[in-house]
Parts: C-alpha cells; sequence; structure tokens
C-alpha cells in the first residue's frame, strides 16, 4: 500500500497515523522527540527536527504523499517537500496561519469579518493600539501561541500598563484584538479535496477554561441563522486558500447576530473529536481521505454529544470515565500528566439520533 508522511508526532499525528492505518496506509512520522505520542501507533518514526534537509529528504523519499499535524511546521519544509511530493494542505495554508496578522489580513480580505486588530511592535504601538480600544483588548504574539500562550489580557481597569503587557508577551510582534463580549465560541470542522469538493461537519460550542479548550457541544446553542454563516465562512477559507485536506476554524458569537471568526488552523483540530464517537466518518478519517485522493466521507451526526478533554489530573478519573455507557475514550499514551497537558478526552453520547 502507500505511505502517508506526517510531520509531527502529537496526539494528532498519532489520531491520523490510527485512522490511515484503518483504510490500510503505512505511515511515516517526522518528530524529533522519540516517544511522542504518535510513535507508539506509526510504522515508521525520522527522529529529527522539522527542519532538518536529510530527515526531510528521507521523509519524501519514503511517502507518497505528506501531510502535518500542527502549524508552527516551518514553511521552508513544507516547500521543500513540495518539490518532490504532493504536501496537503498546501504550505500556502501553513504560511497565512502561522502569523495572525497575515492570518486575520487573508481573513478579512475573504470578506470574513474578525475582532478588530492592530499589529503591535513595540510598547509604544501597544499604548496607542489600547488608547484606540478603550483600554481594552487582548495581546497575543503574532506567531507560536497555543493553548492560550503568548497572552495579556486588558480589561480596562487601572495599574494594567503596556509596558507590563508586552514584557508579559515576551516583547514579541505581537497582535492586539479588541476584547470581543461573545455569547457562545463556536468552530467549524471542514475538508476539501484536490477536485474542490467540500464537506462540512456540524458546528461545535466550545468552552475553554485557562485558554485551553475543555469541552465540545454537538448541538450547538446559538441560531441555526449563526451556525450557517460559521459554515459559508469555512467554506470561502477552503476555497480561498486551495484548501487540500481537514481545517478546523473558531468564531465568537455574539447576541446581536454578529459572527466574529476568531483564527483556523489548517489541520485536524481538537474541536472536531467528538466526530470519531458522532459521525461515520471521524475528521481524522476525512483528512487522510482528502489527501490521499479517496471520495470524502460522510459528515452527517448520528448523534448528539460532547466532548471533554482530559487534562493533567483529568487522567486519574479514567477507569471510573470507562465505566459510563455511552462514553468513548481515547487516550495518547503520554506517560506524564503534567498540569495543562493533553492527555485523552471523552467523548458521551447524549442521545442517538
Ligand atoms: P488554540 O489552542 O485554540 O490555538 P490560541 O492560543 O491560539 O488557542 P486563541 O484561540 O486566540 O488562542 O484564544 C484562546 C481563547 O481566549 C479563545 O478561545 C477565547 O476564549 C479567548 N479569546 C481569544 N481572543 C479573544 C478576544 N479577542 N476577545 C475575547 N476573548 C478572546
Ligand atoms: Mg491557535
Ligand atoms: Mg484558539
Amino acid at each position: 500500500g502507500s505511505t502517508i508522511g506526517i510531520i509531527g508526532g502529537g496526539q494528532l499525528g498519532r489520531m491520523l497515523a490510527i485512522a490511515a492505518a484503518r483504510l490500510g496506509y503505512r505511515t511515516v512520522i517526522l518528530e524529533p522527540q522519540a516517544d511522542c505520542p504518535a510513535a507508539q501507533v506509526a510504522n515508521e518514526v525520522i527522529t529529527a527536527a522539522y527542519d532538518d534537509h536529510d530527515a526531510l529528504e528521507r521523509l519524501a523519499e519514503l511517502s507518497d504523499v505528506i501531510t502535518y499535524e500542527f502549524e508552527n511546521v516551518p514553511v521552508d519544509s513544507a516547500e521543500l517537500l513540495s518539490e518532490t511530493k504532493s504536501v496537503f494542505p498546501p504550505a500556502e495554508a501553513l504560511k497565512v496561519s502561522q502569523d495572525r496578522v497575515t492570518e486575520k489580513r487573508f481573513l478579512n480580505k475573504l470578506g470574513i469579518q474578525t475582532a478588530q486588530w492592530r499589529v503591535v511592535e513595540n510598547e509604544v504601538e501597544l499604548e496607542a493600539a489600547l488608547l484606540a480600544f478603550g483600554g481594552k483588548g487582548i495581546l497575543k504574539t503574532r506567531r507560536f501561541g497555543y493553548d492560550g500562550k503568548g497572552q495579556a489580557k486588558f480589561s480596562g481597569v487601572p495599574g494594567e500598563t503596556a509596558k507590563a503587557g508586552f514584557a508579559a508577551v515576551g516583547n514579541a510582534p505581537s497582535i492586539l484584538e479588541a476584547l470581543v463580549d461573545f455569547t457562545h465560541e463556536i468552530s467549524v470542522i471542514a475538508a476539501r479535496d484536490e477536485a474542490g469538493n467540500i464537506r462540512v461537519y456540524d458546528i461545535a460550542e466550545n468552552v475553554h477554561k485557562d485558554g485551553i479548550l475543555a469541552s465540545s457541544t454537538v448541538p450547538v446553542s446559538v441560531s441555526s441563522t449563526m451556525a450557517g454563516l460559521a459554515a459559508d465562512a469555512a467554506r470561502k477559507l477552503l476555497e480561498g486558500l486551495n484548501y487540500v485536506g481537514v481545517l478546523g476554524m473558531e468564531f465568537f458569537a455574539l447576541a446581536n447576530g454578529t459572527l466574529l471568526a476568531n483564527e483556523f488552523a489548517p489541520r485536524v483540530h481538537n474541536s472536531g473529536h467528538w466526530t470519531e464517537a458522532a459521525c461515520a466518518v471521524s475528521q481524522f478519517e476525512q483528512h487522510i481521505r482528502a489527501i490521499t485522493g479517496l471520495p470524502l466521507g460522510d459528515t452527517r451526526r448520528h448523534s448528539d454529544c460532547v466532548m471533554e478533554n482530559l487534562i493533567g489530573d483529568d487522567i486519574a478519573r479514567v477507569p471510573e470515565i470507562l465505566k459510563e455507557s455511552g462514553a468513548v475514550v481515547h487516550l495518547y499514551g503520554k506517560a506524564e500528566a503534567r498540569p495543562g497537558r493533553k492527555m485523552g478526552h471523552v467523548t458521551r453520547i447524549t442521545k442517538r439520533l
């Protein structure tokens, strides 16, 4: 059979490797950390840095198609691999999503509304941006932020200074976003194949704790109009990027009916883990189908459900959770349960449709 190369060996790489194996593919992972979650299920692991040219050459040799499981893959690596093999999603999607400024510009150019934002290169620019946003906002580093890391919140209360805020994000090139007073956070998981076919899963409603996704619930409690707007925006983005594969896109829903895009991830997404328990074809299988030229699968939901992330010590609850009926448990094989570390997730089926 053919072989799929996956850059990144975290839990998303692991779940992609499982889905690939179920469809008869071999997988090769490129990951610097030898004992990564994906190493337990992949056929082969190349233990090297993501920009190691020898390792990239070897990955290209071994693979028929190459994908990735995180958005901070060096763009140079994706472009180098693209010279000899198909890389999906395209390197352009990586490039756009790696920098919150290019990401927001791209979304806005497509007519997809976001929170107001300003580029912040230094303390003085932060001061000015804060003034423009009434002292409120969320400062985020342009690059490498995830799980709410690299962010500082300004609530407009006395004592907050641009100096301290900028220092809190390591004085790195950043963006200030207006503070959005949302009623709900929702997300879309959607797929596009090379022929341009698009499939969209049902919208999920997400709750974050300390910047980390805690749960995703389907169906959402927002209006179907709002859900439709989110799906439309995802379609527009997939087309705008000439995208191939699965993409996750996050939104803020406001009380007045406005929908604002927050960010997107050019990969399978944590808020789409529920699909493995409530759809015939999971987001992971869908991604493998899209990048290998197989027909896209059915995205219909056969059950209502709630996905809960198992973070850090939550892992201790697994023996109890396993006694629940209708609970689909998925663990990532990580040995050490550090605080804030995603150890697994459980999707509880709440109603069969
Ligand atoms: P992820 O792990 O999803 O990639 P991230 O580190 O890229 O997270 P964001 O998604 O930008 O961070 O923000 C994390 C959370 O912080 C959001 O889901 C939301 O709850 C809150 N948040 C982010 N931006 C804003 C904003 N402009 N206004 C209000 N809340 C926000
Ligand atoms: Mg993010
Ligand atoms: Mg996010």
